[in-house]
């Protein structure tokens, strides 16, 4: 089936702007034909309030035309939010190059040409028409997503919210028999309760991670002037058992100040840190350097490391939510975390992406409006 049969633009509201009867009438005669719904108008003004009162599915307008002409006339349906949306095709005699172009720069989509060929005018007004129904359709569907993807998220919020206090008192329990328990217990049922509880975190763990991306959108916006230096202060306390197990060395420039949300943005830095210092290289110490360079609109930042890097084919899917490189044995962490962040940086008009080279180090940039 052609995308021509699938879209049916048949009963269309065409409103026809014309100083000329004739034109109209030609015109009229062509469209209801194929079983258009045809309005017509003889000037500018009553063309723009009837579009306005009841805006039809397409315009045709004369370019030529006392008074006001077509450009000016299209030029204000463009201008009104309740005309603008609505496809302009010009009627023009001329067939001159620099009438085309002020046609297209005064918003119009198309042109067709007097003398009228039947054929000519059917074939432009139906793909205009096609073209704006599957534009309306897309807009549509995209929004029947966006509302389908928060409900998930909303559902994916309550099951994890509520998954959360029987897994502690699983989790709970398991810890008060070993406690209770732990001289009668003989070694495999020691072990197997051993099992049950790192279990138990892990998907405690999980949980919390799932909870903070879903609630990454929820946390309302609070936008406000942020002192990146005395935020990365925060951050590094929050990591400095981190640091000092790891014995990690961190350099930073002078940081600017942005506008953005405070605790989105601790959550990102540390995410960011986090990992600069679990992928360490087990060779070398980490040594992460933290810097900020001032573009047109905005900061671009950059976390560098020198770890264990990350393959290639990697690099794009690690921004999405569970992927990971590395078992959980190899190196804890649920994959949510870089979720988390790119979903934070665009909430800041921003991009993140990385650079990396295996055993050498990795840079994640990401970019903030100033
Ligand atoms: P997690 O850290 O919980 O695994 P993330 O979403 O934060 O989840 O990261 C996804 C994956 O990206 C990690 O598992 C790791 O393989 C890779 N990765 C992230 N940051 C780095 C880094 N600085 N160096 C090397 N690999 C990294």
């Amino acid at each position: 089936m052609s995308y021509d049969d699938q879209v049916d633009v048949s009963k269309s509201d065409i409103l026809v702007v014309d100083d000329a009867p004739d034109n109209l009438r030609i015109l009229s005669a062509i469209l209801t034909k194929r079983k258009f719904r045809v309005r017509k108008s003889l000037n500018g003004q009553s063309a723009i309030a009837s579009a306005r009162a009841n805006p039809p599915d397409i315009i045709l307008l004369d370019v030529r035309m006392p008074e006001v002409n077509g450009y000016e006339i299209c030029k204000m349906l463009k201008a009104s939010p309740e005309t603008n949306y609505i496809p302009v095709i010009f009627i023009s005699a001329l067939d001159d190059i620099a009438d085309k172009v002020k046609a297209f720069r005064s918003g119009g989509i198309d042109y067709i040409t007097k003398p009228f060929q039947e054929a000519e005018v059917l074939v432009r007004v139906e793909n205009q028409l096609r073209l704006q129904k599957l534009q309306r359709q897309l807009i549509q569907r995209n929004e029947e997503l966006a509302r389908s993807n928060q409900e998930l998220e909303q559902f994916a919020y309550a099951i994890s919210h509520d998954l959360q206090q029987p897994l502690q008192t699983m989790i709970g329990f398991a810890r008060l028999i070993v406690l209770d328990h732990q001289i009668s217990l003989n070694e495999i049922t020691y072990e197997h309760l051993h099992e049950i509880i790192k279990a138990g975190d892990r998907a405690q763990q999980l949980i919390q991670d799932l909870l903070s991306y879903a609630q990454v959108k929820h946390q309302n916006q609070n936008f406000e002037p942020v002192d990146c230096n005395l935020m990365l202060v925060k951050v590094l306390d929050n990591l400095k058992m981190m640091i000092s197990t790891k014995d990690a060395v961190i350099h930073t420039d002078s940081l600017p100040t942005i506008i953005g949300n405070e605790s989105q943005l601790i959550q990102l830095f540390q995410n960011l840190i986090d990992n600069a210092i679990k992928f360490s290289h087990p060779d070398s110490s980490p040594q992460i350097s933290i810097s900020a360079t001032n573009q047109t609109n905005e900061w671009l930042f950059a976390i560098h490391d020198n770890g264990i890097g990350i393959a290639a084919q990697y690099l794009e899917s690690i921004f999405e939510i569970f992927q990971r490189v590395y078992t959980f044995e190899q190196y804890p962490g649920s994959g949510i975390g870089l979720a988390i962040c790119k979903k934070i940086v665009e909430l800041h008009g921003g991009r993140i992406w990385v650079e990396s080279h295996p055993n050498t180090g990795t840079t994640f940039y990401f970019t903030l409006q100033n």
